[in-house]
């Protein structure tokens, strides 16, 4: 989330998960997404399933950037609408909000130090960054976690497409220095 809210931890579960199991056709809808927006952050929802180490997403759900006009090309505010909305949808199901996603239209797929501000209110949770260009060595689609407890850094998470493929991450875990 970004300047909508606080997350409390506990609702969500404090354990960050080391890795995140997102399809190839995902993640890459994500960059379509992110691409038709222009030089506007697109932000949104990962749902689906938790497990005790992982997340699973089943899919995504856009969300409208509620920043004010003028700020979207460096922030994202996910609506709150969007997001009661899906845990109505998601109750019973036994899927829920893992996650959420934004991009970074001139930017990499890297945190920044108000995006690291709301992942430590949201702990649990996995943060995808879709960036405007591939790191060396790496994908437009990078995905991270808060790790509470610990420093207070990101850490990235493994990207695995269904085919077991991981062309968009290629170290499961990295600490930034
Ligand atoms: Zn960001």
């Amino acid at each position: 989330m970004s300047d909508t809210g606080q997350g409390t931890g506990t609702a969500w579960g404090d354990a960050a998960p080391r890795e995140l199991h997102l399809a190839a056709g995902l993640a890459a809808a994500l960059v379509d997404e992110a691409s038709v927006a222009g030089d506007e952050e697109v932000c949104g929802l990962l749902v689906g399933r938790r497990e005790t180490d992982q997340s699973r997403v089943a899919r995504t759900v856009a969300c409208t950037n509620a920043a004010p006009e003028g700020r979207r090309q460096t922030r994202f505010e996910i609506d709150p609408r969007c997001l009661i909305e899906e845990e109505r949808v998601a109750r019973g199901s036994g899927e829920e909000v893992v996650g959420f996603y934004h991009s970074h239209p001139a930017g990499d797929p890297i945190p920044s130090p108000v995006d690291r501000t709301y992942m430590g209110l949201w702990p649990g949770m996995v943060w995808v960054i879709v960036g405007a260009r591939a790191l060396a060595m790496r994908g437009r689609v990078r995905a991270w976690s808060f790790d509470p407890g610990r420093e207070v850094v990101p850490r990235e998470v493994r990207i695995e497409s269904a085919r077991g493929e991981s062309g968009m991450a290629e170290r499961p875990i990295t600490r930034d220095p």
